[in-house]
């Protein structure tokens, strides 16, 4: 990729956002899921600053990105021979593994409580930033806390300038949504959908993985709110959002509306229309992008047609719908 027009995988870029980071400096980075708003995972100071600028409740904690399993061990107490297995099979990827944590990471990166999250980005520039750098990087998405995740460089650049947070561009996310996080112990349990599934994850353990909310206060004592991924609001456009399935019911009445939809073909009147994908995989890459440009719009209300989550694609779906439901909500 090195090279490529527009984009900053070019080695000055990366050289540059890695003492960006040595200085304790926030640097954004493109992964396969979302953008990342990067600082070194041991520095706490650093961390803080990520905390402070995204808005985000104390308690709530951050995925640290590393470049394999070896920087893997280096932040977690205990790496079962399941954590190597995952590794092996979808690292780099978009899973992230809930493990103890080592004393190395300071408790703000945990929200405070005994685990660490991480896992290994699949793009080129996150994985030349972490080489560059040479530690672990926390990589929480680039937004400020329950807004609307970003998947181009520019989203981020909305946000802050870049005295503030240093923009690498790699153009836009490949898979769109955040990574799936599961829970690594005695229950394995993933409790944040992804495009990865529970069923991917039970075959490489060969035995079963659970799916849905797990007891978070139980699971970081000391913790006072759940994680991010968790809360009811989260992904959510300054725009009211609703998730209809009927879109005319829904546009009727209203003054400017931006409608997101795939198959519907009815009369949207005065209202804008963004044509969604047909594809799980790729109505997943364009979501956020999507989300953006309504919100953009100045619209009364963003009306989304609720893909039907069936068929071959149902782990993408679902989690689709899961970010849907909480972009839609309140
Ligand atoms: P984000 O960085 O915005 O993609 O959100 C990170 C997500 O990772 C949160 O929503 C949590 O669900 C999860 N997470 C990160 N660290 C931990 C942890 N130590 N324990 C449990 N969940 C975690
Ligand atoms: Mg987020």
């Amino acid at each position: 990729m090195i090279g490529d027009g527009g984009t900053d995988s070019g080695l000055r870029a990366i050289d540059a956002a890695a003492s960006r980071l040595r200085g304790g400096g926030l640097v954004a980075f493109p992964t396969e899921t979302v953008y990342g708003l990067g600082a070194d995972a041991v520095r706490e100071d650093a961390v803080e600053r990520v905390f402070a600028l995204k808005g985000r409740p104390r308690g709530n904690p951050l995925i640290v990105h590393v470049a394999d399993a070896a920087m893997a061990r280096g932040v977690v107490l205990d790496w079962p021979e399941e954590a190597t297995a995952i590794a092996e099979a979808l690292w780099p990827g978009p899973v992230t593994m809930v493990l103890p944590r080592a004393g190395v990471v300071p408790a703000i990166v945990a929200g405070g409580g005994p685990t660490v999250a991480v896992r290994s980005p699949d793009h080129p520039v996150a994985m030349a930033l972490l080489e560059a750098f040479g530690g672990p990087i926390v990589g929480p998405s680039a937004n400020r806390s329950g807004m609307v995740s970003p998947t181009l460089a520019e989203h981020v650049r909305g946000v802050w300038a870049e005295d503030e947070v240093m923009v690498l561009d790699g153009g836009p996310c490949r898979a769109g949504i955040e990574s799936t996080v599961v829970l690594m112990g005695d229950e394995p349990r993933v409790f944040r959908p992804g495009v990865v599934s529970a069923a991917t994850l039970a075959g490489v353990l060969g035995r079963p993985v659970g799916e849905g909310p797990v007891d978070v206060g139980a699971m970081r004592a000391g913790a006072t709110l759940p994680s991010p991924g968790l809360l009811e609001r989260h992904y959510a456009p300054r725009t009211r959002a609703v998730l209809a399935d009927d879109v005319g019911g829904a546009v009727a009445g209203v003054e400017h509306a931006v409608v997101l939809a795939m198959g519907w073909a009815g009369d949207a009147g005065d209202a804008e229309l963004i044509r969604m994908p047909g594809s799980a995989a790729e109505y997943a890459a364009r979501l956020y992008a999507a989300l953006h440009e309504a919100d953009e719009a100045g619209a009364d209300l963003i009306v989304v047609e609720r893909p039907a989550a069936a068929g071959a694609d149902a782990t993408i779906w679902h989690a689709v719908l899961e970010r849907l439901g909480r972009a839609c909500s309140g």
